[in-house]
């Protein structure tokens, strides 16, 4: 499960930036995510690329409003996190669906037990 940036956002970052550092950490992260696939193919994991909500609530899907100290809270049932911990929360949830979906044995449920 991998929290991608949108493709947009990507390219206007590689357009955006003169610094040949910063290009050459962009390339770097392109290669990162297409050696992330053929590793998780290779192992026969499922391997999903989802932009995740970090302003979404987890639990019961509403907007959330930002609190002070980057902490984040759902109006509507009371969730409140760090907003760098959300989309960590819907990562897990949606590696859950997938797992769900294809009851195959995997070598990730020996590494996450
Ligand atoms: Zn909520």
């Amino acid at each position: 499960m991998v929290d991608t940036i949108e493709d947009e956002s990507y390219r206007e970052l590689k357009e955006g930036i003169s610094s040949g550092v910063k290009k050459h950490y962009l390339d770097g992260l392109g290669q990162l995510r297409r050696r992330l696939q053929a590793l998780a193919q290779w192992y026969g994991l499922s391997y999903l690329e989802e932009r995740l909500y970090s302003t979404i609530c987890p639990r019961c899907g509403a907007k959330m409003k930002e609190l002070n100290n980057r902490r984040i809270q759902c109006p509507i049932c009371g969730f409140n996190d760090n907003r760098d911990n959300v989309p960590l929360i819907w990562a897990k949830k949606r590696y859950w669906e997938i797992l769900q979906k294809q009851p195959v044995f995997s070598p990730i449920t020996l590494l996450s037990s």
